[in-house]
């Protein structure tokens, strides 16, 4: 800053780490404070025995636009740890819809023309169903659940359940019966709808701290700042026209990047801006199973089971014979003791890998509140506070993405560019 004085940012999940990177890269010296011993928040490395995994297996798509920028800035080159095919949703025997390397939008009507698993007539409404959508420029008004706005447009049931129903949750984190059906419209518009790359699916091969908030804090110390880990901001306040991060400072700006379940403890009155927030959980159980051990794709969808989708780690990172699956949202899965649950999934993997083993070790994370629940009208805080040089950044900021890593990217971007305005 013109004045010396330095930025803060309480936070090294991927919005924290995005706002300190675009400030950094303008030249600006930043300190991070982040709780934990790692980079990356809700999307971090974890460790199982004897392997580098996630806290939750996530996936990235290609309109991940802000993130790969980011990404590019801090010296990771996307094309190294992250495997992109063509959209491909897949449940074994049931359907399968890949997008071919056509231009948009032909990739998209292509890609439903040649689903297997649906009907000429439902693969017409889905169509029929996108370009309603296009036709409307993506507007959805008033906002409605998906499932409202899939009855008024009398979707056949089993288009419903193959396809824009596990899409919403993969995209939403929300059952249908609770989502908005504008942002899941946002979501298509800018998947879907846009250019074919863009519905590329982009599968980690390195774990979530290296992808990007790794080597952004080394960017950020690089360029003269500091990142802390460890360091549990207790509260913030303001004097003499700057904040003080506990007894650190003075900082002319603050960039509040924590999830907003914590924003009461580091400021009070920031609270009921987000006491109407719900959440949804996510599971990711992970299977050690002997290293021959493959699933015929690296990722598939489990139609009608307790997991909804699996992931082959050995085929996305080299981590022979580990599967991840995962359980979106709320649902009867979490009335289960994990046990029972775990041995459940073991037996729908053993339905798609024939002659499956027993797995040598299992171990599931469950996060309780992954998202928020992305609920129709959702009020959602603006990155401005009521407070001078105070910022917030997080995916649960105000924009048109649900709770993702490129949301919280995209509005980390936006709060650093606040404090270079200001
Ligand atoms: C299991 C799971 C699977 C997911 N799958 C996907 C997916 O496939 N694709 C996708 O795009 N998104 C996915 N998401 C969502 C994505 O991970 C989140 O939207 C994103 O990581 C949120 O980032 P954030 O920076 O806003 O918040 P957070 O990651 O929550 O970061 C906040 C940081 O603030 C720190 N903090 C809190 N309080 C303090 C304090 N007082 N002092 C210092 N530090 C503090 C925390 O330790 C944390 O590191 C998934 C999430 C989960 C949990």
């Amino acid at each position: 800053m013109a004045d010396g004085l330095r930025v803060a940012v309480i936070g090294a999940g991927y919005a924290g780490m995005a706002a300190a990177t675009e400030l950094a890269a303008a030249g600006h010296a930043v300190d991070v404070f982040e709780a934990s011993r790692v980079a990356g928040g809700r999307a971090r490395a974890a460790q199982i025995e004897g392997f580098t995994v996630d806290n939750g297996q996530h996936i990235l798509v290609g309109a991940y636009s802000e993130t790969l920028r980011l990404m590019r800035a801090v010296g990771v080159a996307p094309e190294r740890v992250l495997k992109r095919t063509p959209l491909r949703f897949e449940f074994p025997g049931e359907f399968l819809m890949q997008a071919p390397r056509l231009p948009a939008p032909l990739h998209t009507a292509f890609a439903l023309l040649l689903a297997q698993g649906l009907d000429w007539r439902e693969k017409l409404a889905a169509i029929g169903l996108m370009r309603g959508l296009q036709a409307n420029n993506y507007r959805v008004a008033p906002d409605r659940s998906v499932t409202a706005w899939l009855d008024a447009r009398k979707t056949p049931s089993r288009q419903r359940r193959l396809l824009w129903e596990p899409l919403c949750i993969a995209a939403l984190n929300t059952p249908a019966d609770r989502a908005s059906a504008q942002v899941l419209a946002n979501v298509l518009r800018d998947s879907l709808g846009g250019c074919r790359e863009a519905s590329d699916m982009l599968l980690p091969q390195v774990d979530l701290s290296a992808l990007f908030p790794g080597p952004a804090a080394e960017f950020v110390r690089a360029r003269g700042g500091s990142v802390r880990f460890g360091s549990r901001v207790a509260g913030l306040r303001r004097e003499a026209d700057a904040w003080w991060i506990d007894n650190q400072g003075p900082y002319r700006h603050a960039v509040l990047a924590v999830a907003p379940y914590h924003l009461g403890a580091l400021l009070p009155e920031l609270a009921p801006g987000v006491a109407h927030f719900d959440w949804e959980p996510i599971v990711t159980s992970y299977f050690r199973y002997p290293a021959a051990v493959r699933l015929p794709q690296p990722m598939l969808g489990v139609d009608g089971g307790l997991a909804q989708w699996l992931f082959d780690r050995g085929l996305l990172c080299g981590q022979d014979g580990l599967i991840a699956a995962v359980i979106s949202a709320r649902g009867r899965h979490l009335e289960l003791p994990t046990a029972e649950l775990e041995q459940a999934i073991h037996a729908e993997i053993a339905r798609l890998v024939p002659g499956l083993p027993l797995p040598l070790k299992v171990q599931t994370i469950t996060e309780k509140r992954a998202t928020f629940a992305c609920v129709p009208d959702l009020k959602r805080p603006p990155t401005r506070t009521a407070l001078p040089g105070l910022w917030l950044a997080g995916d649960y900021v105000a924009s048109d993405y649900p709770a993702t890593l490129e949301g919280a990217v995209r509005s980390g971007v936006a709060a650093a560019r606040e404090v270079l305005r200001g």
